[in-house]
């Protein structure tokens, strides 16, 4: 069946149909749950509220270095008139101390130690001097002079100071950072439940091959499945691999299959325009229901993409050429995998730049330009690279996307553009510029 793609959506519209179809469940990220090592639940939604299971610090401790005390003993001492301690002991680190403190008594204690039953502050190891001015003797007599006064509390935190047992830590829904990690590990808390959709990818094309096997005349390496395989991952979700098969629709069909039995959302490279081979609209229709919501968008790169939606799992058959592939998983797969509860999908902040050199574009449809940026007498530049959208080192030269949008006839050089950066470009110095925390 062939049809010629005469209505075309616009981004913004395709992205509100699909967003209205969505079951509640993915537009809020709602995922099933998989328990998972806490190092690597980073960037992940949490699926439950953590309860405290225990006090933290499990003990009152000591936050200096010095001598625990009966803050009492203390009260009035100074330079001149220092308060006498007799030293009792020393406290270790990883050990219960073996004694308990009475007045006028004083031990050893180091920052984080467990404070001695009896004792209720600690004076700092500035605050102290030997007794008689020398180390050797005072330590013989065992005694400590106490030169400025403790209130009781002072130098301690209690245990249950930092997180009391039975408290909510952490809530269902927001996406775990280290400090929650962390959390979690003094909690004793080992694995926790996350949302992690998972987002099955097939690749489609008599030309393909896998990229680890030999190639022969007038055959192509399967790049958007290791792609968007990849895109995914970073985007937080678990690729499930669907490997790849040629134009044939029942082929496509049976992988398509098991992709929706598999996973919450199924990604589809290839064969979405109007051509014999390009069956991929029919067979999302034939699936489920509602079927195709969006196919042909006012969009370049992307013109022939396909969004349905098939018994409440989404499924986006994406354009074969490889630049296209993943600018338009970024523009709808991504942002869909980000939403974080009940807030619409955003994309990355963007960064201002000026343009470099002008970018002629056609009225009527909205561009996503690659640009590489770089700092130039203290300001962002940014440069429009050219090039078919079938080359992939377009897309590896450049640092972000600006948008030309719908209505306009291109950028000039000069105007001020938002960049937005692509995903996992953290460690590039023009994506720091972010939040401008380095500068
Ligand atoms: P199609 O969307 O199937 O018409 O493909 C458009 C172009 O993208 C063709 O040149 C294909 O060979 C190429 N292409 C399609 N799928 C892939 C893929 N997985 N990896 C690399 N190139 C592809
Ligand atoms: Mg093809």
């Amino acid at each position: 069946v062939s049809r010629e793609l005469r209505h075309l959506t616009t981004l913004d519209d395709a992205r509100r149909i699909l967003w209205q179809a969505l079951p509640a469940r993915i537009r809020e990220g709602r995922y099933a749950g998989r328990d998972t090592p806490i190092a690597e639940a980073v960037g992940f939604a949490l699926d439950e509220d953590v309860v405290c299971p225990t006090d933290l610090p499990p003990f009152d401790r000591s936050t200096m270095d010095g001598y625990a005390v009966q803050a009492g003993d203390t009260f009035g001492a100074s330079e001149g008139l220092p308060a006498y301690l007799k030293v009792i002991g020393e406290v270790r680190m990883g050990e219960a101390p073996a004694f308990n403190l009475s007045e006028r008594q004083a031990a050893a204690i180091p920052t984080g130690g467990m404070l001695p039953p009896g004792a209720d502050a600690v004076v700092m190891i500035e605050h102290i001097q030997p007794w008689g001015g020398d180390l050797s003797a005072s330590l013989q007599a065992g005694s400590i002079e106490v030169l400025r006064p403790v209130a009781p509390g002072d130098n301690i935190v209690h245990q249950g100071d930092d997180v009391r047992a039975g408290e909510v830590l952490l809530s269902a829904g927001p996406r775990l950072r280290p400090q929650d990690i962390s959390a979690l590990a003094g909690l004793g808390i080992a694995t926790v439940r996350i949302r992690r959709p998972r987002v099955a990818v097939l690749s489609t094309g008599f030309e393909l091959v896998a990229p680890d096997q030999p190639l022969a005349p007038g055959q192509i390496r399967d790049m958007n499945g290791p792609a968007l395989r990849a895109a995914a991952r970073a985007a937080g979700a678990e690729p499930v691999n669907l490997g790849l098969v040629s134009d044939d629709p029942e082929a496509i069909r049976a992988a398509l299959c098991t992709g929706l039995a598999e996973a919450d959302i199924v990604l589809v490279s290839g064969g979405t325009s109007v051509g014999t081979e390009d069956v991929i609209h029919d067979i999302i229709s034939s699936l489920g229901k509602p079927g195709v919501l969006v196919h042909g968008l006012a969009v370049k790169p992307g013109k022939p993409v396909v969004i349905g939606l098939v018994n409440e799992v989404p499924v986006f058959g994406l354009p074969g050429h490889p630049t296209s592939c993943l600018v338009m998983f970024r523009e709808l797969v991504s942002a869909l995998l980000r939403v974080a509860a009940g807030s619409e999908p955003q994309t990355s902040l963007p960064v201002r730049a000026r343009l470099t050199r002008n970018y002629p574009s056609q009225a009527g449809r909205e561009e996503l330009v690659p640009v590489r940026v770089e700092k130039r007498d203290g300001a962002w530049e940014a440069t429009p690279l050219l090039g078919p959208s079938a080359f992939i080192s377009t897309l590896v030269a450049a640092d972000g996307l600006v948008r030309v949008p719908f209505a306009a006839e291109g950028l000039h050089e000069g105007d001020e553009v938002e960049v937005e950066p692509f995903d996992c470009a953290q460690d590039r110095p023009f994506a720091s510029a972010q939040g401008r925390p380095f500068e």
